[in-house]
């Protein structure tokens, strides 16, 4: 049992191989700060592993436990010199929780323990302090309360709401002694109603207590719900930190704060963070009152009075500064740092890398290898792929005309639009119906952790840059506006008033989180572009990365931003999304509903010269890069008339009566259309189609070298093969019109043909296939609904149940699953195994996500392919795959 619970100085702790495995985040933190030498309150670590044995144990602590955290806290005694529950020195503690990573706000942190009736009396004698040990008295009855027996903490804040307004104070500060010990008085009572029992005496029984809620609150609903989200395994479990308090709140030499090494949303290479004067633990990021800045600049900067920590305590700030600075060189890394000041002295209470904008994170790497702390490799490493989606978002659009209604803190950037919401009930609800909400809401606490989620955007009116909502939005990568005073939110009426306006649930605001302006309406945002940190990160994984990164897109404006965004050609050209435009869907109905090959051919002959245009200028954008284009794809009644309108134009442009289109349109129907007449199967029954398609790309070629455009070698794609023969008619049919077309010109054209790979046979017969291929691309959207034989369109309703019951750990149409990608290998063995050069890459929804990316990697496939914005999270997540292999 001794080794499980560790002393921050212990020795042992150094030679654990991954500390924070076992002593969770919070703990393995403390003691490496202790074991630097930096000023830590003494205290244990009680492990992770110890959470088990809890729970095991009928969720609670055995014989040997108890002893032995006794024996430890003896230590903490003697490096105090003081002793739990003393009625002259007492010992009191905070009990905290600390998971591997962390999870703000999930579990819940103690303070004061220690504390009784007597106690309190030893302490008020002992600091001379009255009202400082009534209020650790009250703080410490509140979260035991709550936190131990269940006792919402509205009903202690009530009270004190009630007291303050009876004596007309506004602020906790403006109480004294009296009326402290007033309200400890009325807290016991409702402690007593509430359980029957008085409020715990002996010191003992409140430490097990604590320990024990800190362990059982891994299993809230709300640590359950973050873990979910965040993918953190059930099994971790969390360590257990027992800390001799320090107290921030004895009076105006003492202070509690959260500073970040670096500024956490722009990046820079400056301190930032607030603090409060005589205040104790959450206060600072509760949003009970609004904080002070740390630094002058920053105080100056934000226009504010209230003197920063820097301009009233100069010592405490210089010693402050070094130990940021030699925990940021220790760790390598920015970190978010908690610190009480105790009469003038400086304690360290926690530290951590600090969660930051993905802006900033990539300007934190960038700068970090410039100031030579990690390699470019440690800086693209450090990079979470997904979270530069934030960076690939639009910005407000500044010269569209926009009514500014308030200004607040910008707490997570993004510009967004939305419907003003007051519950994180109507958030989801609204959600659940393809609406976009703006959650406003006075200070937002883990409850809303769902709601948040379910927004668009975050806005709060009081709390400041390190508040919940700010932390917790920038991580989930929502854009915030936080602590607005300019307006006032009046939750039983539905609406927000600034001094000017009124704004009610339902109405459209728009945020802007990068710099905290709130508008009236929907403005216009304009698209993100790649440059300075972002270019510099970017050819740094680029020089890594062995994987080539083309785009899935077909129309220019697409494509374009594909290629500024860095894409190396196209692996996916839909043509199907072609047909659906105006002035050729009429054409398309006719191809499809004619009755004989000579209409069908008419209307195909239609489309022609459009299908070319829109080669021409995709080859054109592309400029030499590769492109592959996809023949027609989907199922035909995809395409077929709507309404009466649209059958009554087919009917007349192809001189048939409309009960004959709609009886055609009834021998088109399918059952089952995702496995029916599509792909190859049409241009079986029907190859005018494709040769259509064919002759386009070719004319399109030759049209370009007429231009001299700089010429691209297409890879035309045959989509659904599942068997040789199939692939061997096809490839037949391309090289004919390959040659009617080099005939008619006299030129020479160049062109790959190839196949998708997005049916278990033709992954399993892939030797076959590949005699007649030059690539193969996994089409892995389709390969997994007919691997699983689920349909993508109808999972939503039982995936949840899935995940739920732990049969996905993930969605398998976000990251590849094993059995899909155990496909994808037999296809690429086979497929290298018959010809050596083919070429191999992914098309799917797969393309873009890192995790499927390290996959391909692994693999040895040539290329991955994504939608246009992902192409930038693809180029880094190449990057580390490489760096990880
Ligand atoms: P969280 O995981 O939510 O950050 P913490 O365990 O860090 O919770 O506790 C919250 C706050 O309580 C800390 O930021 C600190 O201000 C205060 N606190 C915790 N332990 C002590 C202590 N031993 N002395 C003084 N304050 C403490
Ligand atoms: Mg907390
Ligand atoms: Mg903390």
């Amino acid at each position: 049992m001794s080794d499980l619970i560790l002393n921050f100085n212990s020795k042992f702790s150094k030679k654990i191989k991954n500390p924070k495995n076992f002593l969770g985040g919070k703990g393995a933190n403390l003691s490496q700060m202790g074991r630097m030498g930096l000023p830590v309150p003494p205290g244990f670590t009680i492990s992770t592993k110890v959470c088990d044995i809890f729970y095991k144990n009928k969720k609670q602590l055995n014989k040997q436990l108890t002893k032995e955290i006794n024996k430890q806290l003896s230590q903490i005694e003697r490096e105090t010199k003081k002793k739990f529950g003393d009625l002259k020195n007492p010992l009191l503690v905070s009990v905290r929780s600390g998971a591997r990573v962390s999870m703000p706000g999930m579990m819940d942190t103690i303070l004061n323990l220690g504390l009784n009736d007597k106690t309190v009396m030893a302490l008020a004698d002992k600091t001379s302090n009255k009202r400082f040990a009534k209020d650790s008295y009250r703080r410490f009855i509140q979260m035991y309360s709550s936190v131990v027996l269940g006792i919402d903490s509205f009903n202690f804040e009530e009270l004190i709401e009630n007291y303050k307004l009876t004596k007309g104070v506004l602020l906790d500060t403006e109480l004294d002694e009296k009326d402290w010990d007033a309200l400890i008085s009325d807290f016991k009572n409702v402690v007593k109603e509430k359980t029957k029992k008085e409020f715990p005496q002996d010191v003992y029984k409140q430490l097990e207590g604590a320990i024990s809620a800190v362990f059982l609150s891994w299993q809230s609903h709300r640590a359950k719900v973050y873990r979910k989200l965040n993918h953190i395994p059930d099994d971790w479990g969390t360590a257990v930190n027992v800390q001799s308090m320090v107290f921030g709140n004895m009076g105006d030499d003492c202070a509690t704060g959260v500073v970040f090494t670096r500024d956490p949303s722009s990046g820079k290479n400056e301190i930032y963070g607030e603090y409060l004067i005589n205040a104790q633990g959450e206060d600072v990021v509760a949003g009970t009152r609004t904080p002070q800045h740390i630094t002058k600049k920053a105080r100056i900067n934000s226009g504010g009075k209230e003197l920063s920590m820097e301009e009233t305590m100069p010592k405490v700030f210089k010693q402050l500064k070094k130990i940021l600075s030699t925990l940021e060189k220790h760790y390598k890394d920015m970190q978010d740092v908690e610190f009480t000041v105790e009469n003038k002295k400086l304690w360290m209470l926690q530290t951590r890398s600090g969660k930051r904008t993905a802006k900033s994170s990539v300007k934190i790497a960038v700068d970090m290898v410039k100031e030579k702390l990690i390699s470019r490799k440690e800086a693209i490493l450090r990079i979470d792929p997904n979270s530069l989606d934030t960076l690939l978002h639009p910005t407000l659009d500044e010269k569209s005309e926009i009514k500014v209604i308030a200004k607040g803190l910008p707490a997570s950037p993004g510009a967004v639009s939305g419907k003003v919401v007051f519950s994180s009930e109507e958030a989801e609800r609204l959600n659940g119906m393809m609406q976009n909400t703006i959650l406003v809401r006075v200070e937002t606490s883990p409850e809303d952790i769902h709601g948040m989620h379910a927004a668009k955007g975050i806005l709060t009116s009081r709390g400041g840059m390190t508040s919940h909502a700010a932390v917790v939005a920038r991580g989930m990568g929502r854009p915030c506006v936080s602590g607005s005073s300019e307006i006032s939110i009046d939750y039983e009426n539905k609406l927000f008033k600034t001094d000017q306006i009124q704004v009610k649930e339902g109405e459209i605001i728009t945020i802007d989180g990068s710099t905290g302006r709130i508008i009236l309406g929907e403005v216009q945002t304009v698209k993100p572009e790649i440059s300075g940190d972002f270019s510099k990160l970017m050819s740094w994984a680029d020089s890594f990365r062995k994987l080539k990164v083309r785009t899935n897109s077909e129309t220019p404006v697409d494509t374009k931003a594909a290629r500024d965004f860095g894409a190396e050609g196209i692996g996916l050209c839909r043509t199907e999304h072609m047909f659906f435009d105006e002035d050729r869907i009429l054409s398309v109905r006719e191809m499809i509903l004619s009755k004989n090959k000579n209409d069908r051919n008419k209307a195909l002959a239609k489309l022609l010269p459009h299908q070319k245009k829109d080669f021409i200028e995709i080859f054109k954008i592309m400029n030499g890069l590769p492109v592959t284009v996809r023949l027609l794809d989907p199922p035909l009644h995809e395409f077929l008339p709507k309404n009466e309108k649209e059958v009554k134009d087919v009917s007349n442009s192809l001189g048939l009566t409309v009960t004959e289109i709609e009886s055609r349109i009834g021998e088109l129907h399918e059952h089952n259309p995702m496995l029916g007449h599509r792909g190859c199967r049409l241009a079986i029954s029907f190859p005018e189609i494709y040769e259509m398609q064919c002759r386009a790309i070719f004319e399109a070629l030759i049209e370009c070298k007429n231009k001299k455009i700089k010429s691209i070698i297409p890879e035309i794609m045959i989509p659904l093969v599942s068997t040789e023969a199939e692939i061997e008619i096809m490839k037949k049919l391309v090289d004919r019109v390959a040659n009617q077309v080099k005939a008619e010109n006299k030129t020479k054209i160049d062109y790959l043909v190839g196949t998708m790979i997005e049916l278990p046979r033709a992954a399993i017969k892939a030797k076959d296939i590949a005699k007649h291929a030059d690539f193969f691309s996994f089409g892995t959207n389709d390969l997994t609904q007919t691997t699983f034989g689920i349909s993508r369109d109808d999972s939503g309703k039982f995936l949840n149940d899935y995940i739920e019951n732990k049969i996905f750990d993930i969605d398998p149409f976000i990251s590849i699953d094993e059995g899909v990608g155990d496909l994808i290998e037999i296809a690429t063995l086979k497929g290298r195994k018959q010809n050596k050069k083919i070429k191999l890459g992914i098309c799917g929804e797969h393309g873009g996500d890192p995790k499927s990316i390290n996959f391909c990697s692994r693999t040895g496939l040539n290329y991955v392919s994504c939608s246009p914005y992902r192409v930038p999270i693809a180029r880094l997540a190449a990057a580390q795959a490489q760096l990880k292999k």
